[in-house]
């Protein structure tokens, strides 16, 4: 029987072995892949106006013990697919260890405090960040989901794909979309049906990952004991749980590995497993491979589709989100008729070279935690714990410099480098600001799921042309002020906030700055305010957005938070 689940999406249909569900024929964008990727997809579609029906062979949420470390870009990236503080539980995380049975803690990483308005670090269980997703989804009646439906095929058109499903019942159906976004997992069918193999490496190891409470010794930190006999991972959790991940050693079997006795064994070191309570146990084995290219045509691979890593810096999921933020404006924007379907070649410009490079930072770390030999590690850490000795090498390994910046070489951003802080193809920063009705909120809420004209000190929408801002406009645009505390006391219109934080000014841009910034909070151009109207219409010109018809300044959107 089909069945309406409350999976939170307005329109969410569940199928069954017995009776086919009933699609639409037409779509604008099919998302294959109710995970967290394509959950976080679905939901940035929804706030950007866009239609979209998505589907997943599983009836519900995958409960096993999956990601459990997000950074503050994931964070951000799940604050502009319009998850709020509360929506899953979250534990910051002040500091990780790196410790030898040699030589004692041989490294460090500060991860206390904030970035751009989220703490460099949190656990959290994806089984509730998945759920947190899927009840977000309601607000947005044009966003369908189809669960129990399996995708088994594609054929791409030059208008558009074919996809074939398995609707439950033993019945087949054909659905027409737009685009096709294959968030679909690590096995992912879109993928190969895309040609886009997997390039790259398997480890040999496996790993037992172990979900408890009741510790007897608990910590408050990320540590790596990184014994070269059985690295161990271990994190704290939220509502009391941690996590504790152990690399099995050759000849040793999963079932062996997942049952009771070794598990206590295993934990015995924190406390008596008896006294805990084991929540989940299973046994893993990690990837670090990258999809040849994120594209093809109108298909589009996301999340563990297009990369796969170990989890040594817990990136696996952040770069799904990564990739959630960076393609679906582009496919909004583009499915609107507000910017060129050229756009979309960017996606896999900007996204493949950091998917890899953070692959390449998990290697490397993956390399510190597991040494082959007694030797081999005594060599490393000791070597990593002299270059700590170094103040500007301690500070690049201590306070995440050694991170690969998420910003693009190439892609969809004015080339060029201007003598303000912001950097034209890299993440424009976040602050606390107040809004004209008094509310205080996190500045890309202020900003809302649109493109933005910003201006530092200075109304930048003065300096456009009537037909430049009815572009602007027209395009998902919306002018924005930025003032010092207190100095918007003079200002009657809309479209200002004040730099609470101090993050604008002086902290990314000079008095008198403007930036263009894309919805997903890149910087696509900047430069002197009083030239916003260059800066506006090279940024049109490179989205492929006309300048169509004269209209009067002073249509600003107010802010809708
Ligand atoms: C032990 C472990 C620890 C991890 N730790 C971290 C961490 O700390 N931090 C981090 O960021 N990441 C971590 N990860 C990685 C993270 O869990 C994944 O990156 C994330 O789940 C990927 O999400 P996704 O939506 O891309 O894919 P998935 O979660 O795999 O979702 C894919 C969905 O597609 C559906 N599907 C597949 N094929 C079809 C089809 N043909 N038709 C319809 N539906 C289909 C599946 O049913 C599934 O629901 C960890 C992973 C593991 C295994």
């Amino acid at each position: 029987m089909v069945s309406e689940a409350n999976s939170g999406a307005s329109q969410t249909l569940v199928a069954d072995a017995a009776t086919p569900i009933e699609l639409p024929a037409e779509v604008d964008a099919l998302v294959v892949g109710f995970g967290p990727v394509g959950a976080a997809i679905a939901n940035l579609l929804g706030r950007y106006g866009a239609s979209a029906l998505v589907v997943d062979k599983a009836a519900e949420i995958f409960m096993a013990p999956r990601a459990i470390a997000l950074d503050n870009e994931g964070l951000r990236a799940l604050q502009l697919a319009g998850l709020e503080e509360g929506d899953f539980d979250r534990v910051a995380i002040p500091y990780v260890r790196m410790s030898s049975p040699y030589l004692g803690e041989f490294g460090r990483v500060n991860t206390l405090g904030e970035i751009d308005g989220h703490p460099k670090l949190v656990t959290f269980y994806q089984p509730k960040l998945e759920a947190a997703l899927r009840a977000r989804l309601s607000r947005f009646p044009a966003i369908r989901v189809a669960l129990g439906v399996t995708l088994t095929g594609v054929v791409e058109g030059a208008e558009g794909v074919a996809a074939t499903l398995d609707v439950g019942g033993g019945a087949a159906a054909t659905v027409s979309a737009r685009y096709l976004i294959g968030a679909d997992g690590a096995g992912s069918l879109v993928r190969q049906l895309i040609g886009r193999q997997f390039e790259g490496r398997t480890y040999p190891q496996d790993w037992l990952v172990v979900d408890a409470r009741g510790a007897a010794r608990p910590i408050d930190h990320v540590e790596f004991v990184c014994d070269h006999r059985r690295p161990v991972p271990h994190m704290p959790a939220p509502d009391g749980q941690e996590r504790w991940e152990f690399m099995l050693r050759p000849g040793e079997s999963r079932a062996q590995m997942e049952s009771d006795e070794a598990v206590a064994k295993l934990l015995a070191p924190w406390g008596r497993a008896a006294d805990m309570a084991i929540e989940r146990k299973a046994v893993y084995r990690f990837h670090a491979r990258v999809a040849k290219a994120f594209s093809k045509g109108r298909i589009f691979l996301a999340g563990d589709a297009a990369h796969v890593t170990p989890p040594f810096v817990g990136q696996g999921l952040v770069a799904g989100l990564r990739d959630a933020a960076n393609l679906s404006w582009k496919i909004a924007w583009t499915l609107s008729g507000r910017a060129s379907p050229r756009i979309l070649a960017s996606y896999d410009e900007e996204r493949r070279p950091h998917a890899k490079a953070m692959i390449d930072l998990a290697r490397l770390m993956g390399k510190l935690i597991m040494p082959r030999s007694a030797p081999i590690a005594l060599l490393t850490h000791s070597l990593l714990r002299l270059l700590r000795l170094a103040p500007p090498l301690r500070r690049y390994f201590d306070d995440l410099g050694i991170k690969p910046k998420n910003v693009f070489p190439k892609g969809l951003f004015v080339a060029g480098r201007s003598r303000a802080k912001l950097v034209r193809g890299g993440p424009f920063p976040q602050g606390w600001v107040r809004l004209p009705d008094g509310r205080v909120v996190l500045s890309d809420d202020a900003l809302g799921p649109t493109l933005a004209l910003v201006g530092f000190g200075h109304d930048p929408g003065a300096a456009l042309a009537a037909a430049t801002l009815a572009a602007f406009l027209a395009c998902g645009g919306k002018v924005v002020q930025v003032v010092h505390r207190g100095q918007a006391l003079h200002l009657r219109r809309e479209g200002w906030c004040e730099d609470i934080g101090g993050v604008f000014m002086p902290g990314a841009a000079p008095f008198g700055w403007a930036a263009v910034v894309r919805p997903d909070r890149t910087v696509l151009h900047d430069g002197p305010a009083a030239e916003a109207e260059r800066l506006v219409r090279e940024s049109l010109a490179l989205l492929g957005a006309p300048v169509r018809a004269e209209a009067p300044y002073g249509a600003v959107p107010a802010f809708s938070v």
